[in-house]
């Protein structure tokens, strides 16, 4: 993992006095992050353009000569800051963008709590836990892929909630797959969705690079795995200490594997659909230091929303209103803790 820039670590409280009421500090730390651009290139004179930091928008303005003429015509091209990022179309000021997430990646975070203390309503706290559980979402199904020609990774399978039927539903139980280098110790771990057999093996594909030796319990659905470009060893407890050996390490290391989230029992309440954005939360911030998290928030959120000029050739007014609190478009959102 790649090293937090210089200054970056802080805890809660310091995160807060730095960015709190303080949308200058905020929108620099943003763009360092890349969540903001650095530069933009006017896609008409490809140029740079001018940053106009009142109004959040980046202008061109070079002139050009009109032909046959004495006159000069000024380029048109103005964009906003936010274009494409992950403040696209906010309508909050940055800074409660940053305390949002900064509160939302805390262990015990509560939305009335962050909503009221930032004077939104409601409906925006709730649209912008979602936003934020798409990025940590976005990070699961992100992660680097382990193993490699003779790198041997345990793999466990787990099923995490209690046995609740509701008209013949099961409404609180999970699969959770995982996977981590026996030596390095370097780890993934996602949901398995039903029909779990049939997707386990495509995870398997995307998480546990060919060549890899696989250690697994005996269970079916691990049957096809020696189909694949992998070794596949089941663990055996037969008494011959080479087998015995290679249990006791295997059991070690899905042990450490599930750690981070043994504790965690789905409330009753949740419902099947929220259950990979709790996860995702609850693994981002089992996997990051309080005095990270924020840093790999954000770098995660220029991963998944690049800043994007390009294609813009409309000015874009909706930083005129980014002083102003609307409710958020996105009303219907639920939450799930
Ligand atoms: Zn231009
Ligand atoms: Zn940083």
């Amino acid at each position: 993992m790649a090293k937090v820039c210089p200054g970056c670590e802080c805890n809660y409280f310091e995160f807060i006095q730095k960015f709190y009421r303080d949308n200058e500090a905020s929108i620099a730390y943003l763009r360092d992050h890349g969540v903001l651009p650095l530069e933009v290139i006017c896609p008409r004179c490809k140029t740079p353009c001018h940053y106009r930091a009142e109004r959040h928008t980046w202008y061109c303005g070079k002139y050009k000569k009109i032909a046959k003429t004495k006159r000069r015509k000024q380029c048109p091209y103005s964009a906003s800051d936010f274009n494409g990022s992950f403040l696209s179309g906010a309508r909050i000021e940055p800074y409660k963008v940053m305390c949002f997430a900064n509160h939302w990646l805390s262990k015990q975070w509560d939305y009335q709590t962050v909503s009221q203390c930032l004077g939104i309503s409601l409906a925006t706290g709730a649209a912008w836990q979602k936003y934020c559980s798409e990025v940590t979402e976005h990070w699961l199904d992100n992660q680097e892929p382990i193993g490699g020609p003779g790198i041997v990774v345990d793999i466990d399978e787990t099923l995490f909630g209690k046995m609740k039927y509701e008209k013949g539903k099961s409404l609180s139980q999970i699969w959770v797959f995982g996977g981590v280098e026996r030596d390095s110790k370097n780890y993934f771990i996602v949901p398995l969705e039903e029909p779990v057999s049939q997707n386990l093996m495509s995870l398997i594909q995307k998480y546990i690079l060919p060549g890899t030796v696989i250690v697994s319990n005996r269970w079916n659905a691990y049957n096809s795995i020696k189909d694949y470009d992998y070794v596949h060893q089941v663990i055996n407890h037969s008494g011959d200490s080479i087998d015995e050996e290679n249990a006791e390490a295997h059991t070690k290391n899905v042990e450490l594997l599930w750690r981070d989230i043994k504790e965690w029992t789905p409330g009753p309440g949740n419902r099947l659909q929220f259950y990979k954005q709790y996860l995702a939360r609850l693994l981002f911030v089992q996997q990051h230091t309080f005095s990270t998290v924020n840093h790999y928030f954000f770098r995660e959120v220029a991963r998944m929303y690049p800043p994007d000029f390009e294609n813009e050739e409309t000015p874009s007014n909706s930083c005129n209103d980014v002083q102003k609190e609307h409710d958020h478009e996105n009303k219907e959102s639920e939450v799930s803790d």
